[in-house]
């Protein structure tokens, strides 16, 4: 089965010559680095490729070929493969003009197999994960930018190799991709180290606001949060990865303000525990451990209706 997949994917790969590739909105690393990955082993081969993030790539100014990205696709194209994406909602804009993607390569175990083709591995860390295993069968080429590009993917993913789904066999495809020439000192560092002064700050704004209740921790970041300290982006600055280290918590939440009374929301829990369905009863996926939703209402409405049902998943689950 999986070889007969493999073999179609190798086959329209060389059958075709414009490639668009797409991920998510407010990519992370491992939908950047997926995109990265493919498109620069893609022109390798010669072939035309537009990589596409409607929100940019500057965040990830530390990986190659992060300049060649572009917001939205222009013209006709042989092959559209989407990458680290659970559902054709979540890559915004960019296919408005297009159709139905070829392939969709996806660790996400809520994708909904919205390609022809659906390369879809719930067990694996990150998509990058995915698109290592199965290069060489698709006739894909690797050099040192196309490792540290799909390298990226697995640090971002596991959070630095700390997530319980890493195993042996996943720190040999970390050495293979480094024996490739992946840069993993460098991106260690950009990835989850290095922060802007204002992220600091604005990671400040929500520390102030920390609560905790009962397994739970949450806090907020809110449209003033982000004027005050001048942080440009419309994320969470990796707040919630912060939050995770509280020990007494189970789970982890922040509720991010966004202008068009929304609030993005993020989920993130201890082993044991799985989100990612509370996620998707609002509207979001993602995983057991990380899981997030884009929530229609006010901060405090939002904030209200999640920690109800979020206490709710806990206490539940405490009592199997
Ligand atoms: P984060 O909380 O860092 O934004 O996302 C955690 C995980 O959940 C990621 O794998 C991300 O792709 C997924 N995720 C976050 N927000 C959404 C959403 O609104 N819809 C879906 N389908 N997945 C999401
Ligand atoms: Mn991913």
């Amino acid at each position: 089965m999986t070889k007969e997949i493999d073999h179609a994917v190798a086959l329209k790969i060389k059958a075709s010559e414009r490639f668009l590739i797409v991920s998510h909105i407010r990519p992370d690393a491992d939908a950047a680095g997926s995109v990265l990955g493919l498109g620069l082993a893609l022109n390798m081969m010669g072939k035309t490729v537009q990589m596409v993030l409607v929100d940019g790539a500057e965040k990830f100014h530390y990986l190659p070929g992060w300049e060649e990205v572009i917001p939205l696709p222009v013209g006709e194209t042989d092959m559209i493969v989407v990458v680290d994406c659970s559902n054709p909602d979540r890559v915004g804009s960019a296919l408005d003009e297009y159709g139905q993607p070829d392939l969709v390569v996806d660790h996400h175990k809520t994708n909904l197999a919205f390609g022809d083709i659906n390369v879809v591995e719930p067990e694996q860390v990150a998509t990058a994960a995915i698109l290592f295993d199965h290069f060489p069968a698709w006739g894909l080429p690797f050099n040192a930018d196309v490792a540290t590009c799909l390298l990226a993917g697995i640090v971002g993913d596991t959070i630095g190799f700390r997530t319980p789904n890493v195993d042996a066999e996943l720190m040999r495809k970390a050495a293979a991709l480094m024996d490739l020439g992946g840069d993993l000192t460098k991106i260690y560092n950009e990835e989850l180290v290095m922060r802007s002064f204002s992220a600091i700050r604005y990671w400040g704004c929500g520390l102030g606001r920390l609560e905790y209740e009962n397994g739970l921790v949450w806090t907020s970041l809110t449209l003033a949060d982000r004027e005050k300290v001048g942080y440009a982006g419309d994320d969470d600055a990796d707040l919630v990865n912060v939050l995770s280290a509280v020990r007494e918590a189970k789970i982890a939440l922040i509720f991010v303000e966004q202008p068009n009374n929304t609030v993005k929301v993020s989920w993130r829990t201890r082993p044991g525990l799985d989100v990612s369905g509370i996620a998707y009863q609002f509207g979001g996926g993602g995983h057991a451990a990380a899981a997030g939703a884009d929530i229609v209402g006010t901060l405090t409405s939002v904030q209200q209706r999640v920690i109800h049902a979020t206490h709710q998943l806990y206490e539940s689950r405490q009592d199997e």
